[in-house]
């Protein structure tokens, strides 16, 4: 399986040992050829490190070891903090810190890695296993000044943790060290706390720690100074498991309740969608997993640590059939585009059944044995939320089939995102065809692909389009004071859930001004209509090609549709890093000249529609008309002859207010400054 083999190799790398076996020889110390994993001693005298410490060591000293031909940065340690572990956690919590508890001596320079467990009140022993590797430096043959090998011993221990019957906090250790003085040591360590609570149970937690007891070493020519110490005094890939060798199940979910005693509401819906997640271990300084899990999810075998984490976050897999049995034309754009009115109902409901089908079926599991008792209320609270959603979807349907103008909308919305989508995938194939010619195969064929069957809508998108119609159609109604999130993972098709009611509220705009005559009111068409707001770094050239092919359809589609004379336009409001403020500034760039904040008008790679490749001679600067104009270069594309309808230069968006205006975050934080832009949005 590829995911395995890229996540084993990944570990190789990060964390070290397996590409050349357990007793690997590799040519360069470990510290530099593994980033994870490694467990520095402890310090000789700890007491007096934390006291020369605390002397203001403030500084960092790097040090050049010319013993190597390598540098090796030996930075002086300074660890006047002990923040070693998460108090909620932490069996030492508020208990006196002098006493032998493992301690991380620095939060850079770990020393052990360890776990908190639940054990089951019947067991009477744990067994602990550790594993680490030590690596010896091998001088190069002949004594010469070349490179030193290092060697790596696999070092494996074995001890069974007994564990008390009775009510008591109980702590020991063992030490097992090295082969002889000058190999690492290390200490595995427990603390096992049996309490009984008011209603007599009895909880037993467990803490263990594989812990590098190996002596600091000072520095021979500074004493003060405490020295990061050699490779040789660490514990490189370093484990700890606990487990009951002769088969039991010991360990016990970590419940939950305890876990998440908490007031806060997002926590306690945590507690209902994650209560088939036990958690069986805390892990500190590192993860923690398990294996073995019963099948009612309360019991595990082993529990370990974990230095690199994994989870395989499954994708999301709809199929429109299962929802929809044998017919799935409901979600098809192309089909919408043209369904008749008596048509809209009998196949839009198939989504609402489907959904209050799924309701249903949550009802009955939540109503059922085996449902968590405490979480029914919150349960139903969620469900209460599903029926909302689905009463809202029915709404939106009930008003497609009732008011004319909201029909043609969404037909039209339907057609415009459908070829979008179609204009989306000529790009990506004029992409496509670049590379392979770039790579000299042969070019795949460039074309646009046909309408059809095959650009339907995820069923998700279609139900939020259908639930925020009326809030969209109707300025008084309650759905306006809602914020709807569209959760989603990434890749999931939110970009086009969102596009569509843009496409939707354009088109109404355009069709309710048709009724007002009077010459002397706005028509109340043009103007900023959709405003998407983009965290800084995360609106990427790709979205806005995306929203600009929008952009294109609607206004290739505006005359059909008798949608007026003001055109559609997207307006691309970024910071002055990006694009120059004015129409002037572009033009002296696209001379040849520098900005002044080093912007670029030039920021559309490809042209939206077709996805030929842009280049200075399309982009046109006149600051006399404070107009930046794009045109395609490609003689058959609709935007040869005349102007992509895209803004780019903030002199522009100001003037022209694009129908929809995608942002920075940073710039609409400037709103309230800048009189130009409120002006803008005044024209909404
Ligand atoms: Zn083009």
């Amino acid at each position: 399986m590829p995911r395995e083999r890229i996540v084993e190799r990944l570990r190789r790398e990060l964390m070290g040992y397996g590409v050349l076996g357990q007793n690997e020889r590799i040519p360069e110390r470990p510290s530099f050829r593994y980033l994870i994993g490694q467990l520095y001693p402890a310090c000789a005298d700890q007491a007096a490190a934390d006291e020369q410490m605390q002397l203001g060591n403030d500084t960092t000293d790097v040090e050049i070891d010319t013993r190597d031909e390598e540098p090796r940065a030996a930075a002086t340690v300074r660890a006047d903090e002990e923040g070693e572990l998460d108090d909620r956690d932490d069996p030492h919590a508020g208990e006196n810190q002098d006493d032998d508890t493992p301690r991380v001596s620095h939060p850079f320079l770990p020393q052990s890695i360890g776990l908190t467990c639940n054990v089951s009140p019947e067991a009477t022993w744990v067994d602990a296993e550790v594993d680490f590797g030590t690596y010896r430096e091998v001088p190069p043959p002949g004594g010469g000044r070349g490179r030193s090998d290092w060697e790596r011993t696999h070092r494996n221990h074995q001890h069974r943790i007994p564990i008390p019957s009775s009510d008591s906090t109980l702590r020991d250790s063992i030490s097992f060290p090295g082969a002889g003085a000058s190999d690492p040591a290390a200490t595995l360590e427990w603390i096992i706390r049996r309490n009984r609570d008011a209603d007599g149970e009895v909880t037993v937690i467990l803490s263990a720690f594989l812990i590098n007891s190996t002596a600091w070493p000072l520095d021979d020519a500074d004493p003060d100074r405490v020295r990061v110490p050699e490779d040789g005094y660490c514990l490189f890939q370093p484990a700890l498991r606990l487990m009951d060798r002769e088969g039991s199940l010991p360990f016990v979910d970590r419940k939950p309740e305890s876990r998440w005693a908490s007031t806060d509401p997002d926590l306690e819906r945590f507690k209902l969608l994650f209560r088939c997640y036990p958690e069986f271990a805390v892990g500190h300084g590192c993860a923690a997993s398990w294996s073995g899990v019963s099948n009612d999810l309360t019991r595990s075998a082993s529990v370990f640590t974990e230095l690199i984490p994994e989870h395989e976050l499954p994708r999301v897999v709809y199929d429109p059939l299962e929802l929809a049995g044998a017919s799935t034309r409901f979600l098809e754009m192309n089909h919408l585009a043209g369904l008749a009115v008596e048509d809209l109902r009998p196949e839009l409901s198939t989504l609402q059944t489907a959904y209050r089908r799924w309701i249903a079926a949550r009802e009955a599991e939540v109503a059922g044995a085996g449902f968590p008792a405490n979480l029914i209320t919150k349960a139903r609270e969620h469900l209460d939320g599903c029926l909302r959603a689905c009463r809202r979807i029915e709404d939106g349907i009930d008003l497609l089939c009732s008011n004319a103008d909201v029909l043609h909308a969404f037909r039209f919305m339907n057609e415009v995102i459908e070829l979008q989508q179609r204009h989306v995938g000529l790009v990506r194939l004029r992409r496509e065809a670049e590379t392979q010619i770039a790579l000299g195969r042969v070019a795949i064929p460039v074309s646009l692909p046909p309408s059809g069957p095959a650009y339907r809508w995820r069923p998700f998108q279609l139900a939020f389009i259908l639930m925020n119609l009326r809030g969209l159609v109707e300025p008084g109604h309650a759905d306006r004071r809602l914020v709807d999130l569209l959760w989603f993972p990434t890749a999931g098709g939110k970009t086009e859930a969102y596009l569509g009611l843009t496409a939707f509220i354009l088109a109404l705009r355009r069709l309710r001004a048709r009724g007002q005559t009077d010459p002397q009111l706005p028509r109340g068409d043009g103007g900023v209509t959709v405003i998407m707001r983009y965290t800084l770094r995360l609106l990427t050239s790709q979205q806005f090609q995306r929203a600009a092919a929008l952009i294109c359809a609607c206004e290739l589609a505006r005359e059909r549709h008798r949608f007026g004379t003001e055109p559609f336009l997207i307006g691309m409001w970024v910071g002055s890093a990006l694009t120059p403020n004015g129409v002037a500034e572009a033009a002296e760039v696209l001379r040849g000249g520098r900005s002044l904040n080093g912007g670029d008008p030039r920021q559309l790679e490809r042209c939206p529609w077709c996805g030929t490749r842009l280049t200075t001679p399309d982009y046109t600067a006149d600051a006399d008309t404070a107009r930046l104009s794009i045109r395609c270069p490609e003689v058959s594309c609709e935007f040869h002859h005349t102007d992509l309808p895209i803004l780019l230069i903030d002199e522009q968006i100001y003037g022209r207010c694009p129908s929809l205006l995608i942002g920075t975050v940073d710039k609409f934080a400037r709103l309230p400054w800048q009189k130009s832009f409120s002006v803008t949005l005044w024209h909404c």
